[in-house]
């Protein structure tokens, strides 16, 4: 684990026992302000801490509040997705499918995405993941979408689950393809 890894991780620690001051954490970790801001303003982007009147504090576990900005599902922190916009808003989708569905309507807002990987839990940059599209499991919306950070694992989960692995890109247009054939058919009946 890398130094700054492991500095986040015992801030989070920390934040765990109470508020801190990012001196006082400046001071814990004997690096600079300008150190400790820096990782501050990383595990904010990540959407773990925040900051109220000078203070770092652990965010609320606010995701058991969210509802899903697509399907207004209730959020499940399994799969949550968190879309960071501009002007430093954000919305919430219940998993990738979502997350992607969301991404085309809001594109140009968007400044980054957060995913969980499926198989560690971890949050991810969805721009860089890989997806599963389509397997015969479907945990949330469906069609499914799956988020990996390892193209591996995702090609092992389609072997056994079937679907295709895609990036981000094509996984936006998979979703999009399967949501109108989906639409096509009904509209056909
Ligand atoms: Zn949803
Ligand atoms: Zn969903």
């Amino acid at each position: 684990m890398s130094r700054e890894k492991e500095r986040k991780r015992k801030i989070l620690e920390l934040l765990k026992e109470k508020e801190r001051t990012p001196k006082e954490l400046a001071d814990i970790f004997k690096v600079s302000l300008m150190t400790i801001y820096r990782d501050i303003k990383e595990l904010e982007k990540e959407g773990l801490i925040e900051r109220k009147h000078g203070t770092i504090s652990l965010k609320e576990d606010e995701s058991s509040l969210q509802h899903c900005v697509i399907c207004s599902k209730d959020i499940d922190g399994r799969f949550n997705v968190i879309l960071f916009l501009n002007e430093g808003k954000k919305v919430h989708a219940c998993c990738p499918h979502c997350g992607l569905m969301a991404f085309r309507k809001l594109s140009d807002k968007v400044e980054s995405i957060i995913m969980k990987d499926f198989v560690s839990c971890n949050p991810v940059n969805a721009f860089t993941s890989w997806y599963v599209v389509g397997a015969d499991i479907s945990p949330c919306c469906s069609p499914s979408a799956f988020a990996f950070s390892d193209r591996y694992i995702a090609e092992k989960f389609s072997k056994g689950f079937g679907g295709k692995v895609l990036d981000f890109e094509d996984a936006l247009e998979e979703i999009h393809r399967l949501m109108s054939l989906g639409t096509r058919i009904k509209l056909s009946l």
